[in-house]
C-alpha cells in the first residue's frame, strides 16, 4: 500500500494539506524568503496553499517569521507571487526544452496539424501561442478536440521560437505518455495558481 503522503498546514489560511499540494519556501543563506518548487532545497521550510491570497495572507499577518522561527524582513506578497509565477514558467519552458532536446516535440502550425490527423496511439500535448492568430488557432482547437488531444494556451510565440531554438512558432506540439504526463501536472499547476484555485479557504 502506498505510504500515506505527510501534511503540512498553510501559514496563509491554516489548512492542512499534503505536501505536494502546497508551495514550499525557504529562507536563502541571506535570510530572504524564496519560493522552493521542486521542494529540494535545504532549511526549514514553510507552506502555503498554492493561492496568491494564501500567500498575501502569510505575508500580512508575518507568518513567514513565526515560521522560520526567526525574524524574516516583511516579505512582499506581490514579488513573491511574481517569483513564484516566473518559476513555475521556468519549468515548464525546461521540460518543452528537454523534450525537444529528445525529439519530442514538433513545431508549427502545418506539422502540428499533420501530427494531429495520424492515428498514433502515443500521448500528445498540444501548445498554443497567446499571440497565436485566430483563425489557426481555432483550427488547431478544433483537430485537436477532434483527436481527443489535450490543449493548452500559453506563453508567446516569440517564447516559443527560443525555447526551441527556432523563429516564431505559434503552437508547440509534445508527445511520448512521459512528458505529456508531467507537463499537464506542471501547466495544471501554473493554471491553477493564476486562477487563484487550490485552497478551501473563501
Ligand atoms: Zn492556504
Amino acid at each position: 500500500m502506498a505510504k500515506e503522503e505527510p501534511k503540512r498546514t498553510c501559514i496563509g489560511c491554516r489548512e492542512s494539506l499534503e505536501k505536494s499540494k502546497l508551495l514550499r519556501f525557504v529562507l536563502d543563506p541571506e535570510g530572504t524568503v524564496v519560493p522552493d518548487l521542486i521542494n529540494k532545497l535545504p532549511g526549514r521550510g514553510a507552506y502555503t496553499c498554492m493561492k496568491a491570497s494564501c500567500i498575501y495572507k502569510a505575508c500580512e499577518r508575518n507568518q513567514f517569521s513565526r515560521a522560520f522561527k526567526t525574524n524574516v524582513p516583511v516579505a512582499d506578497p506581490e514579488a513573491l507571487q511574481a517569483w513564484v509565477i516566473r518559476s513555475m514558467e521556468d519549468r515548464i519552458a525546461s521540460y518543452l526544452a528537454l523534450a525537444n532536446k529528445a525529439g519530442k516535440v514538433v513545431s508549427g502550425s502545418d506539422m502540428v496539424a499533420e501530427m494531429l490527423k495520424r492515428k498514433v496511439s502515443v500521448k500528445k500535448l498540444i501548445l498554443l501561442a497567446a499571440d497565436i492568430s485566430e483563425d489557426i488557432g481555432n483550427r488547431l482547437r478544433g483537430l485537436a478536440d477532434l483527436h481527443g488531444v489535450e490543449h493548452v494556451t500559453l506563453f508567446t510565440k516569440d517564447y516559443f521560437g527560443e525555447l526551441l531554438g527556432k523563429g516564431l512558432r505559434s503552437v508547440v506540439a509534445v508527445q511520448g505518455d512521459g512528458f505529456v504526463e508531467t507537463m499537464t501536472n506542471e501547466i495544471d499547476r501554473y493554471r491553477n495558481f493564476l486562477r487563484g484555485e487550490g485552497c478551501a479557504y473563501e
